[in-house]
């Protein structure tokens, strides 16, 4: 399998910027570069590959905030993520003071991508699934080859994104996980924006949000 993937929690909010690179060709992709660009680029040349693309799964500023740094000094293009985000892509440092939390810049020129789209470097694919309800371009990454998603904001281990930013929507979150995300499968494990990962056969099981149980009752 030429897949490989690393973590690196960046900003004070912890946000899993996520590496995944090709043992093949050793071209990879950073996604979710919120900040912490340094030591995003010492992993990066520790693991040894080549940077091509900076992908984003959606607009919030822990996951965006570093993107523009990364690629200028890279010259990785950054890919995603899908347009009904641009109302946050582009006010970055406003949605960062919100927080109290500065560091970001606004993201310019980048590649929006739509539900059904890929992405590619050096051997692999990732698919692009559109999950909004967290916000409304939120987009998922994932390579079926190795059964693996990114997930940003959509679902974590326990829990699922928050909806109370501008646009978000509960229900469409909950369409999103159950309609996008578990047709690929209990075997799919997941990094998602914050905290451990896990896979979507645990989560059936035991999210008290989105688990069948809860969804049941
Ligand atoms: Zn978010
Ligand atoms: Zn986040």
């Amino acid at each position: 399998m030429p897949l490989k993937v690393a973590i690196i929690p960046v900003t004070p909010l912890q946000q899993n910027c996520t590496l995944m690179w090709c043992t093949d060709t050793m071209q990879g992709v950073a996604i979710d570069p919120g900040g912490d660009i340094d030591a995003v680029q010492d992993a990066i040349a520790e693991l040894g590959f080549t940077l091509v693309k900076a992908l984003l799964t959606h607009g919030h500023f822990d996951h965006v905030g570093g993107a523009m740094d990364l690629a200028e000094r890279t010259g990785a293009p950054i890919v995603g993520p899908h347009k009904d985000d641009e109302f946050i892509t582009t006010k970055v440092v406003e949605g960062g003071q919100k927080f109290g939390l500065g560091g970001g810049r606004d993201i310019s020129g980048n590649m929006w991508l739509n539900d059904g789209d890929t992405v590619e470097f050096g051997n692999l694919t990732l698919d692009v699934l559109h999950t909004p309800g967290h916000t409304p371009g939120h987009i998922v990454f994932y390579n079926a080859e190795a059964q693996v998603a990114q997930v940003g904001d959509v679902l974590f281990k326990g829990s699922i994104g928050r909806t109370d930013f501008p646009r978000g929507d509960l229900d469409t979150l909950i369409t999103s996980i159950t309609t996008k995300l578990w047709p690929l499968g209990d075997d799919v494990a997941f990094v998602p924006g914050h905290g451990p990962t896990s896979t979507f056969g645990e989560e059936r099981a035991t999210n008290p949000f989105v688990g069948d149980r809860a969804l049941k009752g």
